[in-house]
């Protein structure tokens, strides 16, 4: 990199340009066409991974920014459907990362655009704020407000983007707040710390909750350091590198002296930027070494469990369940086979596949916000394959991926259980009725 002049750097500063090696490896072969959600909507080679690694390398080559190689960025879902297809082995998700932080500095966005990044960021990673729009949002659901506010139709002519964000907000339950410790049941086997995430936090608390009791049933003690914060998954896949690394100090501060051996979550975007905290920080003297050690201590939540193999009785779930594979997860992290087998371990359960599996559903973090109606095509197309399924629940292991699905699958008219891995192996350890993950809406 030290050799590139930053004259001759086009559309792009001299901090962390797309690396030109790692784009060097694309040999243009397109084999990462048909996995690329934007391509299969539009057909159109600037929407397609190829395309995006060649405007980024037109960039390089002096090409200034501009608003329509900003535009293919910005279609990009982030899904990285694209880097487990490339035979070639292209890093596009360091790419598109590296040019997303560059967009951001180097782009100016309009005052609608900027407005709208705003007020996401001035919530979402906030989970005292999240926690502080409990009330309201409760408010508003149990008086039919928001239903009433959807049938009129006016918030989706006004404010496409708002009236996204109010369709995918969850039904908002009761929580008990987690202690800081939850012992092992029985023989302690390892301690773990446990990520409680922004999103997840604050508007599925019962997966938390789940999420430990399972952990502690396999036998971990399960430390929750409190003052966590956000990790700054959405930050970072949306180019606010300072933003990202200032939360994943914190997050890195918060365990430093947890006493784990490694720290679990259950988001797939969470996990995949925490599994990623060695390049965010690597600039940083003071928290490279840290990053790299954290990073080696994350694990989702079924990776640990596989890992630890299982002690907790499994009792019969009768159920039929799909199973989605979140993006992050998958195509990001590696992990497909776990959540699959720690399913299928559970007697009663029947294990279905969705066909186009590998094609992300389009929530993508804060894209089915910023981008509805892409999103909405692509929750659609999710939801005709789910439902074709035939299963009586869908389970996922991502947050958004719930929202998103669920959202898509209740505007077609249909009616399917909705739930996270850990809900139903919690459900299976307790001995609960399988009519809880059934009827389970989100
Ligand atoms: S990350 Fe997903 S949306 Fe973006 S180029 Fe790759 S496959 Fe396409
Ligand atoms: S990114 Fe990989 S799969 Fe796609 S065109 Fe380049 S080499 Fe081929």
């Amino acid at each position: 990199m030290a050799d590139i002049d930053i004259r001759q750097l086009g559309a792009f500063d001299e901090q962390h340009p797309p690396d030109q090696q790692l784009l060097d490896d694309c040999v243009h072969c397109g084999f990462c066409l048909p996995t690329c959600p934007t391509y299969l909507l539009w057909g159109e080679e600037m929407d397609s991974p190829r395309g995006r690694l060649y405007l980024m390398k037109e960039g390089l080559e002096g090409e200034p920014m501009s608003d329509s190689m900003v535009q293919h960025w910005d279609n990009c879902l982030g899904c990285m459907s694209c880097v487990t297809a490339c035979p070639s082995g292209v890093r596009y998700d360091t790419l598109i990362e590296q040019t997303r932080a560059q967009v951001e500095r180097n782009h100016p966005r309009t005052p609608r655009e900027k407005a709208l990044r705003s007020l996401i960021f001035a919530i979402f990673p906030h989970p005292k704020r999240l926690r502080a729009m409990r009330g309201p949002l409760r408010l508003l659901q149990r008086t039919g407000l928001d239903r009433r506010l959807r049938q009129t139709g006016l918030l989706e002519r006004m404010a496409p983007h708002l009236a996204a964000m109010e369709r995918l907000t969850p039904t908002i339950t009761e929580a008990a707040p987690l202690p800081e410790l939850v012992p092992a049941a029985g023989e302690r086997r390892a301690v773990v710390g446990m990520l409680t995430g922004c999103v997840q936090g604050a508007f599925f608390p019962g997966v938390n909750a789940a999420t430990a009791r399972v952990l502690a049933a396999e036998g971990c003690d399960v430390v929750i350091p409190p003052g966590q914060g956000c990790c700054g998954a959405l930050s970072v896949h949306n180019g606010r590198e300072k933003e990202a690394q200032t939360y994943a100090r914190r997050i890195i501060d918060a365990f430093e002296h947890a006493g784990v051996e490694h720290v679990v979550i259950n988001a797939a975007g969470c996990g995949s930027t925490l599994k990623d905290y060695a390049r965010l920080l690597a600039d940083d003297p003071l928290y490279a070494a840290k990053a790299e050690e954290f990073e080696g201590k994350v694990r989702d939540i079924a990776e640990i469990l596989d890992e630890l193999g299982p002690v907790a009785e499994r009792h019969p779930l009768d159920l039929t369940v799909a199973y989605h594979d979140a993006c992050h997860l998958a195509h990001a992290q590696g992990v497909r086979t776990q959540p699959r087998a720690l399913l299928k371990a559970v007697p009663g359960i029947e294990l279905r596949e969705i066909a186009e599996g590998e094609i992300c559903c389009g929530s993508a973090g804060i894209y089915n916000i910023l981008n509805p109606e892409p999103a909405r095509e692509l929750g659609e197309r999710k939801a005709r394959n789910i439902v074709a399924t035939g299963a009586d629940v869908l389970v996922t292991a991502n947050p958004g991926c719930l929202l998103q699905v669920a959202s898509a699958i209740t505007a077609q008219g249909h009616q399917l259980g909705m739930a996270h891995l850990v809900e139903v192996l919690d459900a299976s350890i307790s001995g609960s009725s399988p009519e809880g993950l059934r009827h389970r809406t989100i």
